[in-house]
């Protein structure tokens, strides 16, 4: 591993001094860009576990303690809602051709792991982010997991682009092979799932939805280093490349965001927030507390109220059953 403790310990005290992130990498020798990337990710850190990891993995693992999942044991007054976004490292192997490849385990030369993480809490400013921009020389990705093992521990709803499929089962694997418990349950919402299932896109690539449809994120295209040349020019510990990772992996999760609170008043399967309170008011996704009434919502064997969010049309019914009895008991129901 790199060693860049005497330069880590310099950058957090001239930080707190309040020197700006050019002048002290003008002052340590290093890019601003690296200085800044470093001291996102112990503020990250701080935020997480109360103080800087800036240490040995190692001690890293002995300090490391399973929190009970702080968010979900305090009385909340609406879910964590927490978004995420990783980049993992490709399989590094041996294959024999272009095309059509079957690639057994013993071709394989490194396996893949997590090169970085970003993930922000519904609402909030902050991002957290970490990555393997210290440590580009290695397949250690311990030092990673603790943090975001954490985010989700304290989530009761995880957002992702593909995460049910990619991100959550990634991260999953690394965990179990790492000896971490699993998280603490959560409900998930993928924004891919939901263009899948209610529109028609061209691509439902987080590309091609944010540039349609976000006004403040777009996704970013890669700059400098486009397609795998990022991936490529990060595993050589290029840290130009890695600025590029960073800010594609925080705009990203920003990106999801904005997309996500633009999706949500037309998918069906949302979580209902209510449940998370104690509360017997009735409030949208959205913060509104205001409904109209719509109409009425049948189904086979009821009569539902139907209302609508006044701010994002959102719409939802009641769950009292307006059919009386007497009604009910003449209803036929289909055979299946
Ligand atoms: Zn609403």
């Amino acid at each position: 591993m790199t060693n860049n403790k005497a330069w880590h310990k310099k950058a957090q005290e001239l930080h707190q001094e309040g020197w700006s992130y050019r002048a002290i990498g003008r002052e340590l020798g290093k890019d601003e860009s690296v200085v800044r990337r470093y001291l996102n990710k112990v503020r990250a850190e701080i935020e997480i576990f109360g103080e800087a990891l800036d240490k040995p993995v190692e001690s890293l693992w002995d300090d490391f303690s399973f929190g009970g999942g702080v968010g979900k044991q305090k009385k909340p007054s609406s879910p964590r809602v927490l978004f995420l976004d990783i980049e993992t490292a490709p399989i590094d192997g041996y294959v024999w051709d272009l095309w059509n490849n079957n690639v057994s385990l013993d071709q394989i030369e490194k396996d893949w792991y997590i090169l970085s993480w970003a993930a922000k809490w519904l609402g909030e400013e902050d991002v957290f982010y970490e990555d393997k921009s210290d440590t580009w020389d290695n397949e250690d990705d311990l030092m990673l997991l603790g943090g975001i093992w954490t985010l989700m521990n304290e989530a009761d709803i995880i957002v992702t682009q593909n995460g049910i499929k990619f991100d959550e089962k990634k991260l999953n694997a690394r965990f179990i092979i790492n000896g971490f418990p699993p998280p603490s349950s959560y409900r998930s919402v993928d924004t891919l799932q939901i263009a899948k299932k209610h529109f028609g896109f061209t691509s439902n690539k987080l590309e091609y939805m944010t540039s349609k449809l976000c006004k403040k994120y777009k996704k970013l295209t890669h700059g400098k280093y486009p397609g795998f040349k990022l991936w490529k020019q990060c595993l050589l510990g290029n840290q130009e490349a890695w600025t590029e990772m960073y800010e594609y992996n925080v705009h990203d999760v920003l990106a999801l965001e904005e997309l996500y609170l633009i999706l949500r008043p037309w998918y069906k399967s949302h979580p209902n927030f209510n449940v998370y309170t104690d509360s017997e008011e009735t409030v949208c996704a959205c913060g509104n507390k205001e409904f109209e009434h719509s109409g009425y919502h049948y189904t086979n064997l009821g009569k539902y109220d139907k209302f609508k969010c006044t701010e994002c049309f959102a719409e939802t019914r009641g769950s009292v059953n307006l059919l009386p009895k007497s009604k009910r008991a003449t209803l036929h129901r289909n055979i299946m």
